[in-house]
């Protein structure tokens, strides 16, 4: 299944996504340009990872020109602004915008899994991607810096290269794994609930180590946050871990810059080793998010479907038993009734039998879609088995218990079945309903039920289509 795009629904204005679109392109070589170091290209670059992410949340952009051209009037603008020569900031945006279309290529058969992270294997498609999209503007950029910088052929490949991996692989999955809408749209409440669950131990750990690696440094302070990233991956999930690995990324960048390393290429082999270290090592956390959140989606999806019939999604029998053995104590501890219902669609046997299995099935499902709008979100539902379902009304009287019986009968019984030849098909219920008169009565569940069955039984020799009910103060 993959994440809606960004802007699901046909804009009001036509020129707004294309706007939005050339926007987040500026803004994101603006904050490129502001680490350009004096005399050679950015340390850091997005604009490439969030144009390629915006395209690929946004199928339907990149097929027309339009978000293309929107694109480089969004690279131009922001260089020349900040006092590039034309020349040059054609050169290098379109050496970039080509990384972006080879990037869009590799990665346009995969959207569906690289968008929100829907498989596994989307962490090594993404890095594959990377690199092929890399390779896509660092081969068209190297003959441009060579021109612009005078320098070495082979070391600006590699700058570009590497950089270009260190920005594909930190900022294009916060792009991709971003929850929809647009940033100022985001249910900020919804975003934060792991951190209210999971709590800030595991952000605190990733602190901690952070600090450890500062004051021991050296080239293994790289991997000091690894194990508590891990932990932060586990606990708050795949959006969440995107943000975290890039935080603690330009952290590490920014200590190097001011400490180590200058980010020119008379120090080619530390920026490339340091760049590629850090970009690959963000994919670890990242890949335990997306198996964790995998995961938790199959249980829970396996859960509900152990918890639910099939055929008409009303609560499985073991799951109504459980419930309702619970919801019975409960009820019983705070002195309120209860009404229990049997429920039992009348000469079933025979509609199976006359107008196929089917059919059958259909009835089962409209029924039990009858029963559900007349439910509370307080009462239990459940398929007891075949065409038996029970009804579990907590904090219900008798009287009233026997009104919803009645309801629902009859309204099956004006329930409109169609048959496959136009005609109609009348299908009637058999109720037998038990209602406890609290304080003086506390049973279990399977004794309410067995007395429900008893009435149902009486509903059902007395000739069907009827609510038949046993309660305490009946006797
Ligand atoms: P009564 O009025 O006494 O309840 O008679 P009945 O025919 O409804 O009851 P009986 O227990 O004789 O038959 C129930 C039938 O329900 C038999 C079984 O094949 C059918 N049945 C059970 N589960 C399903 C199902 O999931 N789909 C369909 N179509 N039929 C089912
Ligand atoms: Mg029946
Ligand atoms: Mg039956």
């Amino acid at each position: 299944m993959s994440t809606p795009p960004i802007a699901t629904q046909q804009s009001a204005a036509p020129w707004r996504d294309p706007l939005l679109l050339l926007a987040s392109v500026f803004a994101a070589c603006l904050l490129g340009i502001a680490s350009r170091p004096a005399g050679y290209s950015a340390a850091i670059w997005p604009a490439n990872a969030v144009l390629l992410g915006l395209l690929l949340r946004n199928p339907s952009w990149a097929r027309g020109p339009t978000a293309w051209i929107c694109a480089l009037v969004g690279y131009l603008t922001a260089d020349m602004l900040t006092g590039a020569p034309w020349l040059r900031a054609l050169g290098m945006n379109g050496a970039n915008l080509l990384g972006v279309a080879v990037g869009w290529l590799f990665f346009r058969p995969y959207a569906a899994s690289i968008v929100g992270f829907t498989r596994q294997r989307a962490v090594l498609t993404l890095l594959a991607g990377s690199s092929v999209a890399a390779l896509g503007s660092a081969l068209p950029a190297t003959p441009v810096m060579q021109w612009a910088f005078a320098s070495q052929a082979w070391t600006d490949m590699l700058m570009w290269l590497s950089s270009e991996m260190y920005n594909l692989l930190l900022f294009l999955p916060l792009v991709l794994a971003a929850p929809r809408g647009w940033f100022w749209q985001w249910d900020w409440a919804r975003l934060l609930r792991p951190l209210r669950q999971a709590g800030v131990a595991p952000l605190l750990a990733l602190l901690a180590c952070e600090a450890l690696a500062y004051f021991v440094n050296g080239p293994g302070m790289l991997g000091f946050a690894v194990p508590a990233l891990v932990w932060c991956a586990m606990a708050y999930g795949v959006f969440p871990i995107t943000v975290l690995n890039l935080l603690v990324c330009s952290w590490k960048t920014a200590v190097a810059a001011l400490d180590t390393i200058s980010f020119l290429p008379d120090q080619l082999a530390a920026v490339t080793s340091f760049r590629l270290g850090m970009a690959l090592l963000s994919l670890a956390p990242l890949a335990v998010a997306v198996a964790h959140q995998l995961r938790s989606q199959t249980l829970s999806q396996l859960q509900q479907a152990v918890d639910h019939d099939h055929l008409t999604g009303a609560l499985s029998r073991r799951k109504l038993m459980e419930q309702g053995a619970r919801l019975v104590q409960r009820l019983h501890q705070q002195g309120a009734p209860v009404a229990v219902l049997l429920m039992d669609l009348d000469h079933f046997k025979r509609i199976n039998d006359s107008h196929g299995h089917a059919q059958g099935d259909t009835v089962l499902r409209e029924f039990a879609a009858l029963v559900q709008r007349n439910l509370r979100p307080q009462d239990l539902f459940g398929r007891i088995g075949g065409e038996e379902f029970a009804l579990i009304l907590p904090a219900t009287a008798a009287s009233h218990a026997q009104l919803i019986g009645e309801r629902l009968r009859s309204q099956l019984r004006e329930h409109p079945f169609r048959l496959q030849d136009g005609s109609a098909l009348q299908v009637t219920l058999s109720v037998g309903l038990h209602a406890t008169q609290p304080p003086s009565q506390q049973h279990s569940l399977e004794r309410l039920l067995a007395w429900a069955d008893a009435a149902l039984y009486q509903a059902k020799a007395l000739g069907r289509d009827q609510v038949r009910g046993h309660w305490a103060d009946q006797g």
